[in-house]
C-alpha cells in the first residue's frame, strides 16, 4: 500500500470510529413518523415524589397518554452549570438535592439507566455551543420527582441537559432548538421548573389551601398562558418586559429557563394544552405545558 492510500484508509478509519455510537443510536431509534409532544411541567415541592395529590395524579396519566418514549431528556431548574452539559453515564445516581424534608423522600432511589449514546448523539446536535459529558451528576429531584410518577418501572434511560447559568434567556432558546430532530427519534424532552416561583413569598400557612395565589401570581400566570398560547415566545424571552410583577414571578430565573428549551422546540401545527394549572402557597404556580 503506498503511503497516500494509507493516510486515506487511515483519516476515513478515525472518521467512521467517532461517527459510529452516532450512527448506531440514530440507527436503533429509527425516524419515526409523528414527532414526540414536548412537556414544561411545574415540579413544585419535592414532596409531590411521594404524594399521591392531583399533580402528580396526572403526571401518572401523562406517562400513560403520550406513546412510550425511547428515552427522556430533562432540562431540570436544579442543575446549573458554567457552560453546557449533558449525563452521560450508564446508571445515574439518584440526587437527594434538598434539606428539612422526611426520611421518606431522601430513601427514594430512582434507577433509570442512562445512555452514554444519546448523550453523545446530544453532544454531536448542539453545535454551538460545545456540550461537555457529564458523569458526575445524575437525576436531580427536577427529574426524578416527576418522571418517577409517568414512568414507575424506571425502565426508560433518563439524561439530563443542564443550564449554563452564566447565560441570558435568548440563548437557552436558541440552544434548544438545535434538538429537534430528537423529537423525531421517540426522544421525550421535558423542562422542569415553575413559570411562577418565588419560594420567598410563599405563604407557608397557606400550602394546604386550595389553588391559593396571590394576585400578581395569578396575573402572571394568565399572562404566561397567553403568550404560550399565541406563540408569542420573543415576549417571553424578554421576560423582565412582560408586565411590572414579572420579576415577582422570576426572581432568579432558573425555574424559568426550562419553559424556554420547550417554547424552542415548538413547531408549526403543535397543539398548545395546559396542565396542573393551579397556584400553590400564594407565589408558585404549578402551571404546565404540552406541546405537539
Ligand atoms: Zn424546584
Amino acid at each position: 500500500m503506498n503511503r497516500k492510500n494509507f493516510i486515506t484508509l487511515l483519516s476515513g478509519g478515525i472518521a467512521m470510529a467517532s461517527i459510529q455510537p452516532f450512527y448506531d443510536w440514530t440507527k436503533g431509534l429509527g425516524e419515526e413518523e409523528e414527532k414526540m409532544p414536548v412537556l414544561f411541567i411545574g415540579h413544585g415541592s419535592p414532596m409531590n415524589a411521594i404524594e399521591d395529590n392531583e399533580f402528580s395524579k396526572r403526571w401518572q396519566q401523562m406517562g400513560k397518554e403520550i406513546r412510550t418514549p425511547k428515552a427522556v431528556v430533562v432540562v431540570s431548574a436544579h442543575w446549573l452549570t458554567k457552560g453546557t452539559m449533558v449525563t452521560a453515564m450508564p446508571s445515574p445516581k439518584t440526587i437527594h438535592d434538598f434539606g428539612g424534608f422526611p426520611q421518606a423522600l431522601f430513601d427514594i432511589q430512582y434507577p433509570a439507566p442512562g445512555s452514554p449514546e444519546l448523550a453523545t448523539e446530544i453532544q454531536k446536535l448542539i453545535t454551538n455551543p460545545a456540550v461537555e459529558l457529564d458523569h458526575d451528576w445524575g437525576l436531580d429531584h427536577g427529574t426524578w420527582s416527576v418522571v418517577k410518577h409517568m414512568y414507575p418501572d424506571a425502565d426508560i434511560p433518563v439524561l439530563q441537559l443542564s443550564i449554563d447559568y452564566y447565560k441570558p434567556a435568548a440563548y437557552h432558546y436558541e440552544l434548544a432548538k438545535q434538538l429537534l430532530s430528537l423529537r423525531k427519534k421517540g426522544v421525550l424532552i421535558i423542562g422542569s421548573g415553575n413559570m411562577v416561583h418565588n419560594l420567598r413569598m410563599v405563604a407557608w400557612d397557606k400550602l394546604n389551601e386550595p389553588e391559593y395565589g396571590f394576585d400578581w401570581a395569578l396575573e402572571m400566570n394568565d399572562i404566561f398562558k397567553n403568550k404560550i398560547s399565541n406563540g408569542f415566545h420573543k415576549e417571553l424571552i424578554q421576560y423582565e418586559k412582560l408586565h411590572k410583577a414579572a420579576t415577582l414571578a422570576i426572581p432568579t430565573p432558573d425555574h424559568y429557563y426550562p419553559l424556554l428549551y420547550i417554547l424552542a422546540l415548538q413547531t408549526d401545527n403543535d397543539k398548545v394544552e395546559f396542565f396542573n394549572d393551579k397556584a400553590v402557597g400564594g407565589s408558585l404556580t404549578m402551571t404546565s405545558v404540552k406541546i405537539g
